[in-house]
């Protein structure tokens, strides 16, 4: 499997795309939403607000990433994404809180909503994040921060519909409360949606190895290198949201001191893993200075 990938179309432009179209929409919404007196509409468009802004921000940092850096930078400004969708878990955390407060407000509150809006707009939205979702479906598996845009808009398409549901129970029985549980529902599919990205950029801020690699699957690959005695000082860190570098030691016997060892372990790893920056060093051990951890004294 190879984790090379080139991006079809222009992300730049999709990215442009997303923004305007959504914030269009949360302009209507909020709007409509006001005008029906819906909660289910205005923490809808809260959220999406969130939304756009985490898409600018993913746009920006995707941005940064290829713009030449100052030499002091030596990775450029990739770190950038990883912050960024750090920076939008956050947010949405926030917008989460501030949706579960007004529905419990509202819900002691006996106000009426009206259906045709809220199922109206609710039906745009679908169509909006169907839109969006579409325009990043093929790059949803090239970077966590694209990844997560993509499954939320997903989500968001399912909020839009439970409106739409609720709307019409407004309509035909006059359930005014269904408008603020489903304010409530649209809180907690967020905050499970955001609960992913949260943990994962956290991970990558504090150096931890990047989920899509398997440490002992690398492990036992280094282990098969010819020659190869021992190795230590492993390492491995995220440069950003996509970009991994790798740094190691390798202890190997006197005939296989040369750089056939390093160039092979090199491909078969960036072959095989997410991995971008591989930096390898190579210490000589005779077999009777074999240590107790030597691999060719194992099974
Ligand atoms: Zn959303
Ligand atoms: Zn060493």
């Amino acid at each position: 499997m190879s984790f090379k990938h080139q991006h079809k179309g222009n992300i730049n432009n999709k990215f442009i795309t997303g923004i305007v179209l959504n914030t269009a929409f949360i302009i209507i919404e909020l709007v409509y939403g006001v005008l029906a007196n819906s909660l289910a509409l205005v923490a809808d468009a809260i959220h999406n607000a969130a939304d756009v802004l985490s898409l600018f921000l993913s746009w920006f940092s995707f941005l940064l990433a290829r713009k030449k850096a100052p030499e002091k930078f030596t990775y450029g400004y990739k770190n950038l994404t990883i912050f960024a969708t750090f920076i939008n878990a956050i947010l949405l955390f926030l917008s989460v809180g501030a949706m579960i407060w007004e529905s419990f407000e509202r819900l002691g509150n006996h106000e009426t909503v009206n259906s045709g809006i809220v199922i109206l707009v609710a039906f745009g939205g679908v169509i909006i994040n169907g839109l969006s979702a579409f325009l990043f479906f093929d790059e949803r598996r090239s970077d966590i921060n694209i990844e997560g845009a993509f499954l939320h808009l997903l989500s968001d398409i399912l909020v839009s519909v439970g409106v739409i549901v609720a709307g019409f129970f407004i309509w035909w029985r006059s359930w005014y409360w269904i408008d603020s549980v489903m304010g409530l529902l649209a809180a907690i599919v967020i905050m499970i949606s955001s609960w992913k990205l949260f943990k994962e950029s956290l991970n990558l801020i504090l150096g931890a190895i990047p989920a899509a690699i398997d440490l002992e699957k690398l492990k036992i690959m280094i282990l098969q290198s010819k020659g190869l005695v021992t190795f230590h000082d492993l390492h491995i860190w995220p440069i950003s949201t996509t970009e991994t570098a790798l740094s190691v030691h390798l202890v190997v016997l006197p005939e296989s001191f040369n750089e056939e060892v390093t160039t092979k372990l090199e491909e078969s790893i960036k072959n095989n893993f997410p991995i971008h920056h591989v930096t390898m060093q190579l210490e000589k051990r005779d077999n009777n200075e074999c240590p107790t951890d030597c691999a060719l004294h194992q099974g």
